[in-house]
């Protein structure tokens, strides 16, 4: 079974988080962004916990749907046509923040060992829907393992939590090889296989989303080969490598791409920021790009990908590309209503992006046919992202105008 998931969220309770983000939303958003399964996020959290056992059952080991009749009728955020039986499932997972404020993904078997795991773990569970540990990242996956969860670093290269902006190696967090590695939105497949020490391992491709809205949800998601839909096939198809592809963002998309001020956003060679000394001239920090902590820590120069290494696909939020191309000014309310007819017409916003012939396309909106004919034969521009701010599709009036 070939299954589409994204294993990185969070819930209402975590900072900066939407307040629309409940089972109950995510569960038929997902299904219309492609997605088959999607993390709880912040299982840790009581109140967050409380909501999940609220609304989900447990339907296989491990993996739980949304209970009939939880969506209300008419409601406006799902089509008719898609099916109560098919939204999307979930899996239990949160992500921590260690004592060295190193993030970490971590992924449940089951509700017994999320209350387990609350009680091991040193720290206030409650304050935010991603708690701060106070613990290494060795006994925190110690104690993971020992619950039988699964564990890996998150956005393993941005400049405020991740592990590679405290340590050289992940060795030197765990002691010993993490069951996965998050790329995280500024980095992809072809950046990370320049570093040695990762040839092993197994590259997971999740959203981190704050919202249940398909710009945020599934914008970076895992195409994943199970021998069961259950915990345990979701942990050996990872564990086992067998993840058919990942689906991401353009790195250069990602907030934390090129050296930046966190501040100003004004992007920096390395040279220069250590002469400022990492201080930009208007107070802020400087953070140093996920693409230059990548060079440092890599072999070689051209990513040296294993045999078992999937493909990674680039893919763009829908919304994103229309809001483009219909240039400055559009209203959400319009980019919902032209994103709603495509979606509900071809089933899902990743048949859109990648599988939906462009004549069928261009049948509804011809305009949008002809820019995601660009995104399909990478010849978007792209203005590289950096110090917190994502990247973003240009499109200079010349080639606006070759569009269309
Ligand atoms: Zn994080
Ligand atoms: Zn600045």
């Amino acid at each position: 079974m070939i299954i589409n998931a994204d294993l990185h969220i969070h819930g209402r309770y975590s900072m900066a988080t939407s307040k629309n983000m409940s089972p109950v939303t995510m569960a038929p958003q997902a299904k219309l962004k492609g997605l088959d399964l999607v993390a709880t996020g912040d299982a840790l959290h009581q109140k967050w916990l409380n909501i999940i056992e609220e609304t989900t059952e447990e339907t296989s080991d491990g993996i739980f749907s949304l209970k009939d009749g939880t969506i209300p009728e008419g409601s406006e955020d799902v089509p008719e046509t898609l099916d109560d039986t098919d939204l999307c499932k979930f899996i239990l997972t949160t992500e921590v923040e260690d004592i060295k404020r190193v993030h970490h993904v971590i992924i449940f078997p089951s509700l017994e060992s999320v209350h387990a795991l609350r009680s091991k773990l040193n720290g206030n569970m409650d304050a935010d829907g991603r708690p701060k540990i106070r613990m290494k990242g060795d006994e925190i996956m110690d104690a993971a393992h020992e619950e039988g969860c699964i564990i890996g670093p998150s956005h393993a290269f941005t400049p405020w939590t991740s592990i590679y902006k405290e340590y050289d190696s992940v060795y030197d967090c765990y002691g010993r090889k993490p069951d996965f590695l998050e790329l995280g939105l500024s980095a992809d497949t072809d950046m990370a296989d320049r570093i040695e020490e990762l040839q092993d391992i197994t590259f997971l491709t999740n959203s981190d989303a704050h919202s249940p809205w398909p710009h945020r949800l599934g914008r970076e998601f895992n195409e994943m080969e199970l021998k069961e839909f259950t915990f345990n096939g979701v942990k050996d198809s990872i564990l086992n490598g067998n993840i058919h592809s990942n689906y991401g963002f353009d790195p250069r998309l990602g907030k934390y791409h090129k050296t930046a001020c966190s501040k100003c956003y004004r992007k920096y060679e390395i040279s220069e920021a250590i002469k400022l000394n990492w201080r930009c001239p208007c107070g802020g920090k400087i953070k140093k790009g996920v693409d230059y902590r990548i060079y440092e820590l890599s072999k070689w120069d051209e990513p040296h990908h294993p045999p078992e290494r999937p493909p990674y696909i680039h893919i763009l939020p829908l919304a994103e590309i229309i809001s483009s191309t219909y240039c400055k000014g559009v209203t959400t309310v319009f980019v919902q209503k032209i994103w709603k007819e495509l979606v509900y017409k071809f089933g899902n916003e990743i048949n859109v992006l990648i599988q939906t012939p462009l004549e069928e396309i261009e049948a509804v909106d011809p305009k949008l046919s002809k820019v995601i004919k660009a995104f399909r034969t990478n010849t978007l521009h792209i203005e590289s992202g950096g110090g917190g701010k994502y990247g973003e599709i240009m499109f200079e009036q010349d080639t606006l105008d070759s569009y269309f």
